[in-house]
């Protein structure tokens, strides 16, 4: 059975340590989480699966990591200044605040149903900053609340730095600060939340072919790399298209609520280029883009057969890794029967993402001798350098199961009194909790057959 709410991932979450409520002894602060011990190594482990299809896996694509705090003028020119607002309304009766545009039914309060509803009123999703020795207060900056612009205005640095041609793209992940109205779903709707972005440079004539690629490859991404099924993933064009875009779809993943986005693939046409480079008028730019006096850089690209100057259009894919670790939890959530009134959860997580590759379990506690042996088998664990190798000094053998099962350790090595004769340790394999003995010598390249399943 998998989770039926939210809620059941939310204290799987606080109790095994992947992610934590955040100011929390303070009574928390509204969209805001810290990730444990386990949540860390499985963000880990998404940022590495995202990586290596994004960059080690092609060669045309780069990487960056921009600043988070950026010059005022960055955000004037992308339009987040003005207009990067959502329109809120308050309802009147219970005074909840909504984003209009993610209500039910408009007219109606999604907490109380009353139809008291106030007007709605801009509101500034950027957080603002006073930087500086001589900062009074004033807002002089904004932490990102998006990790794409970053990307553009770096265009030509990576450019110079690494010769392309079209098509390329620049990768980045990081954090991305929004003042959301209403954070809700846990981590799905955050005030400070990660990005994993790709903008994709094209020739304009060529921007359907490279959209239908990255809307065909990241879907890919999702069910061949994370292990989420097709039949819970869906691809949603947008009904509304934002004014720079020519084409947009979600790829949705099904939650317990309902279908919901977790990345957007986006045809941006030449709306971001265009509204950073210098020297807009040289160009003919197709977007409506605000005229721009600012920029020291021209951020075009010069054809090197037919000596065509001009602005490339971006195909954008944008995900979030947080809404990526909560879909890769939910589906890898297992509340399994076992008969007779019993039950196990387990999180079947694939090898690769598991937040602890194998935990070695002496089967009583603080005997030496099984104790060396399993030292013995940690440390050879440890020199495959796969991730997170835990031993469990603790004797209680069936809660130490459970625990791993509850974080998705895909082996566990069991070291008994049949080890010392013999020299053979029992793997015990997450999934089917089947269980066989293999001579010590063997355990590390089982559990590496088990890892790269
Ligand atoms: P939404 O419509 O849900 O507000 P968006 O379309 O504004 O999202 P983008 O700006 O395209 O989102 O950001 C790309 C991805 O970043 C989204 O698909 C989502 O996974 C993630 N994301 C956006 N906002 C948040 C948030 N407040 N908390 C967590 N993740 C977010």
């Amino acid at each position: 059975m998998p989770a039926k709410t939210i809620n059941d991932i939310v204290a799987l979450c606080k109790r095994r340590g992947f992610i934590f409520t955040g100011s929390e002894i303070y009574g928390g602060l509204g969209g805001a989480y810290d990730y444990g011990p386990y949540g860390v190594e499985l963000m880990r482990n998404l940022r590495d699966a995202w990586w290596n299809a994004m960059i080690y896996s092609r060669n045309d694509v780069e990487g960056l990591d921009a600043a988070q705090i950026s010059n005022r003028l960055m955000w004037k020119y992308s339009g987040h200044e003005g207009g990067f607002s959502d329109p809120l309304v308050e309802c009147k009766k219970c005074g909840a605040r909504m984003r209009q545009d993610k209500m039910a039914d408009p007219t109606k309060c999604d907490n109380c149903g009353s139809a008291e509803i106030s007007e709605p009123r801009a509101y500034q999703l950027m957080m603002g900053l006073s930087i500086g020795a001589t900062a009074d207060g004033a807002i002089n900056a904004y932490l990102r609340p998006e990790t794409a612009t970053t990307t553009y205005v770096n265009f030509k640095n990576v450019l110079d730095a690494r010769p392309h041609k079209l098509p390329f793209g620049i990768a980045q992940m990081g954090k991305a600060f929004r003042n959301e109205i209403s954070p809700r779903g846990f981590v799905f709707r955050m005030r400070e939340f990660e990005q994993a972005e790709m903008q994709y440079f094209v020739n304009p004539a060529e921007d359907e072919k490279y959209f239908n690629m990255w809307r065909d490859a990241r879907l890919a991404w999702w069910t061949d790399v994370l292990g989420i099924p097709a039949s819970s993933l869906r691809i949603t064009p947008h009904d509304k298209l934002a004014h720079y875009a020519k084409a947009a779809v979600d790829i949705e993943y099904e939650f317990p609520d309902g279908f919901d986005e977790v990345e957007g693939i986006h045809n941006r046409q030449d709306f971001d280029l265009g509204s950073h480079t210098k020297g807009q008028k040289e160009f003919n730019i197709q977007a409506n883009v605000m005229e721009n006096k600012d920029s020291t850089v021209k951020l075009s690209y010069s054809d090197p057969q037919s000596g065509e100057n001009f602005i490339p259009f971006v195909i954008e894919t944008a995900m979030g890794l947080n809404r990526a670790m909560l879909a890769v939890m939910h589906n890898a959530y297992t509340d399994e029967d076992l008969g007779d009134g019993k039950s196990r959860l387990v999180l079947k997580l694939r090898p690769k993402l598991a937040p602890v590759k194998a935990a070695v379990i002496p089967l009583a506690r603080n005997v030496p001798e099984l104790l060396e042996i399993a030292t013995n088998i940690e440390n050879d664990l440890r020199k495959l350098a796969i991730g997170r190798i835990e031993l469990e000094n603790s004797g209680n053998i069936g809660k130490n199961y459970r625990r791993h099962d509850e974080i998705g350790t895909p082996v566990c090595i069991t070291v008994d009194h049949q080890t010392i004769e013999d020299g053979t340790v029992t793997l015990r394999l997450r999934d089917t909790m089947e269980q066989r003995r293999v001579p010590v010598a063997d355990v590390p390249s089982a559990v590496l057959e088990i890892i790269n399943a």
